[in-house]
């Protein structure tokens, strides 16, 4: 096989598993909150693993809401994440999962059909976040055949989130940083 053909090929692949792992836009989970200010924290490293979700700060009490239509399948309390609500969307293709609430929003229960914007619960500190940082941990799963709601591959959804790439902090700010900008 020519080098060529094998760029071709590796090409193919890679292709392949990013078509594999897209998702459909999703509303921002968080109500209030602007593309602008998620942060990619997907491949941070956090105690002994991969963060592998997004965590958007906001106050506590802010309503959470379904990033897609689909179902609640399950209602868990874990010690890391606290009070969280598993959904699965219409397909069973991805599990949604959502975490440190600080309540459910009135009458979820597992079973019930989401409507994307459908509040789900709270936005609180229970599970390990820190009581100071309130924030909604926000993962998705891609399903194996199984269909176990404990079970998936982590997919970042930074992006269908229409989550923005940012400078890093290195570089230098931009203007519109203005205030907001921190040290
Ligand atoms: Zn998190």
């Amino acid at each position: 096989m020519s080098f060529r053909l094998l760029f071709f090929a590796a090409a193919a692949a890679l292709a392949w598993s990013v078509q594999a792992a897209e998702l459909p836009p999703l509303l921002i989970p968080v109500d209030g909150v602007a593309a602008e200010a998620l942060r990619d924290t997907f491949a941070e490293g956090r105690v002994g693993h991969r963060h592998e979700a997004i965590d958007i700060a906001a106050a506590r009490g802010t309503p959470v809401v379904a990033v897609a239509d689909g179902v609640v399948v399950k209602l868990f309390r874990s010690v890391p994440g606290g009070i969280t609500l598993y959904q699965f969307d219409s397909e069973r293709r991805h599990a949604f999962y959502y975490a440190h609430l600080d309540r459910y929003a009135d009458g979820i229960k597992e079973g019930r059909v989401l409507r994307r914007g459908d509040p789900i619960g709270y936005v609180g500190s229970t599970g390990n976040a820190s009581t100071a940082a309130p924030h909604l941990h926000f993962a998705v799963f891609l399903l194996g055949p199984e269909k176990q709601w404990w079970k998936g591959e982590a997919i970042d959804p930074f992006a269908a989130l229409g989550g923005v790439e940012r400078a890093t902090a290195s570089s230098a700010p931009s203007p519109s940083d203005g205030p907001r900008s921190r040290p």
